[in-house]
This record gives structure tokens, C-alpha cells and sequence, in this order.
């Protein structure tokens, strides 16, 4: 899919129907894909923060999680339609997995929300397999092993929720050694899964 740059950073010019097609593609590849869903407020970021520009850039997915870059697209005739809110298409992929039978793990939020995100979203799509959960205030010694339990359950989609910047310098930092299809920065949605 084309991309475009919004004040420098690059972002998919993708729809809703566009970016899940995308997510399809993604899963077809033995590789571990990156997807993103930055809002204005971390195109904003990225100005003064190269790395996660540069992160934005290498990504396999950045979708539009914004009416303000719509905006700004419009503003500059770069093409944009729709925003891609990051909820409606992790929900997208949530239904993906129910009906494939695909695994997840969530990796974020306070002690207790990952579980409980877990426990809404298979009430809601029972066919999903869980692998797990793990909050995401975890020390920077735990790092290994979390990433070696996450290897050895090798679930479809990770689904990291430990907010802008840090899920998508942690994807990026681990991505070489995770073993799953698909990690993606995911934000609040886990707060809003365990409600
Ligand atoms: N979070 C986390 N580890 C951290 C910092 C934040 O797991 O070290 C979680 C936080 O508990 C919250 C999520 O990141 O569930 C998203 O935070 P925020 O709402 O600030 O991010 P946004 O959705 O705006 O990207």
C-alpha cells in the first residue's frame, strides 16, 4: 500500500477495509510483521523523536488513528479518506481470529488488565485461542524471559497495549527474536477490553 508523510512521518494511505486487507497479507508471511495505529498526538511525537520515526518507517502496517491526520491530509492533498481508528482494527483482527481459530497474547497494561482484556475478548470470540497475559510493568531483568514464554506458546498476534512510544520501541527492539506472525502497538485498548 502507498504510503504517505504527514509533517515527516510516514503513515499508510489506507482505509479501514484497506488496512485489514493488509493485516490478510501480513499473515501470509512467515516474517514477524509490524503494525501501528499512531493518532496526531505521536506523528507530534515523532518530530522530535527520530527513533520513533524511523521505527514508523520500517513497519509493516501504520495506519491512520486520527481525524487530525485526516486533516492534515486534506489540508495538503495527500489523500487520505478515513481515519483507521487502532480499537476498530484490533477488533477487526480479533473477529480474524475468532473465525481462523488464530492465538493471542497481551502484553501491557496494570497487573490484572491483561488478564481481564483476555477474558472479555474471548467472552465476545470464543474461538480465539489464548496463549496469555502479562502486564506491562515489568522489571528490565523479567524482559528475556517473558520474551522466551511468549517464543515458546507462539501465539498469532501479540498484542502489545504499553501505550506510544514505548510498545512500538519494544516491538521494534524485540522484533528479530519474537516468535510470533503479527506484533502490534495496541495503547489503551487493553483498558478498554477489561473495562
Ligand atoms: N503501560 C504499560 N507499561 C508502561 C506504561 C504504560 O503497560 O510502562 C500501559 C498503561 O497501563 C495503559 C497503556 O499502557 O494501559 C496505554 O497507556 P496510554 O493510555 O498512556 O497510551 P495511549 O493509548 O495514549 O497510547
Amino acid at each position: 500500500n502507498e504510503a504517505i508523510k504527514i509533517l515527516g512521518v510516514r503513515v499508510d494511505k489506507v482505509n479501514p477495509a484497506e488496512a485489514y486487507n493488509r493485516f490478510l497479507q501480513l499473515m501470509d508471511i512467515e516474517a514477524l510483521s509490524m503494525i501501528f495505529t499512531p493518532n496526531t498526538e505521536i506523528v507530534m511525537m515523532a518530530q522530535q523523536d527520530k527513533a520513533l520515526k524511523a521505527i514508523l518507517r520500517e513497519a509493516d502496517l501504520v495506519v491512520p488513528d486520527g481525524i487530525g491526520l485526516v486533516y492534515a491530509s486534506k489540508l495538503h492533498k495527500l489523500g487520505l479518506e478515513d481515519r483507521v481508528p487502532g480499537i476498530e482494527l484490533m477488533d477487526r483482527i480479533l473477529k480474524y481470529c475468532h473465525t481462523t481459530k488464530r492465538s493471542i497474547y497481551i502484553l501491557g497494561g496494570k497487573p490484572g488488565v491483561a488478564e481481564r482484556a483476555t477474558e472479555a475478548i474471548l467472552k465476545e470470540y470464543p474461538c480465539i485461542e489464548s496463549k496469555g497475559f502479562q502486564d506491562g510493568y515489568f522489571k528490565p531483568e523479567q524482559e528475556l524471559k517473558i520474551i522466551d514464554r511468549i517464543n515458546e506458546l507462539k501465539p498469532d498476534i501479540l498484542f502489545v497495549a504499553m501505550g506510544a512510544p514505548k510498545q512500538e520501541k519494544w516491538i521494534y527492539k524485540h522484533r528479530k527474536i519474537l516468535n510470533v506472525k503479527i506484533a502490534m502497538g495496541v495503547g489503551g485498548s487493553a483498558d478498554v477490553w477489561a473495562g
